[in-house]
């Protein structure tokens, strides 16, 4: 009750403005409803990497790199696709501290878990940045969209499970080889066995070699379902 009195009048003081066009916010989100019709949502997808796919593709495919060679994670979920106003949404909170972008874009992501009836793992772990990219940054994104999850689903969170021991190149404009030899050792496991079922959160999922890399370490801890979320997947990578 309390809290309901509260919140409508937070409401009136600071009421919800889309991120995008600066109309009002719509259910509860910095979003109207117009925008988020518009959002470039990710279907169809490959069923495993969440790879964005061409629209005559049947619904449940899965992509050619993935009956080439499974991935190590189980299954990937992303909503959307990485394109405007994405692009914009995910810089903005990386490289511009908006962290109310992150809010929203983790908001997106639990409806979309929602509507996909997903099933709730044991633990989540935010794709950790390495510390020097941190100290830099001054928070990490993953994290950022893990925790309204986390609290959203009741889950727990572990963000020193993993950690990023060594810098590695930005994944972007290196070619397919150069990328897995740039990800591989990168991540190193620490702390107690990891339970059955853990996701990994990430905000766009570039290329899939970082949280293949991530997932390959989280089995050897004892994981042995891994599944992905993220808000958005990049096309045409793998
Ligand atoms: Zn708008
Ligand atoms: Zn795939």
């Amino acid at each position: 009750m309390v809290y309901n009195w509260l919140k409508n009048i937070q409401k009136l003081t600071y009421p919800d403005v889309c991120s995008l066009c600066g109309a009002e916010g719509h259910d509860d989100l910095d979003l109207c409803q117009g925008c988020r019709d518009d959002l470039p949502f990710n279907h169809p997808a490959c069923q495993q990497c969440a790879l964005p796919l061409p629209d005559v593709v049947p619904k449940g495919a899965v992509c050619g790199h993935c009956q080439k060679q499974r991935p190590k994670f189980d299954r990937c979920y992303a909503p959307l696709r990485y394109a405007y106003p994405l692009d914009h949404l995910v810089s903005s909170l990386k490289f511009r501290s908006k962290l109310a972008h992150g809010r929203l874009l983790s908001r997106l992501l639990g409806d979309f878990l929602v509507q996909q009836q997903c099933e709730l793992p044991d633990l989540i772990i935010p794709v950790p940045l390495h510390a020097s990219r941190l100290r830099a940054r001054g928070f990490n994104q993953a994290l950022e969209l893990a925790r309204p999850l986390a609290k959203r689903f009741d889950l727990p969170i572990d963000n020193q499970a993993v950690i990023r021991h060594r810098a590695t190149s930005p994944q972007m404009g290196l070619d397919q080889k150069a990328r897995r030899k740039n990800i591989r050792g990168a991540f190193e496991l620490k702390g107690e066995r990891l339970p059955q079922h853990v996701v990994i959160i990430d905000d766009v999922v570039t290329t899939g070699n970082t949280v293949n890399e991530m997932a390959t370490v989280l089995r050897r801890g004892g994981a042995e379902r891994v599944d992905v979320w993220a808000v958005a997947r990049r096309a045409g990578q793998q």
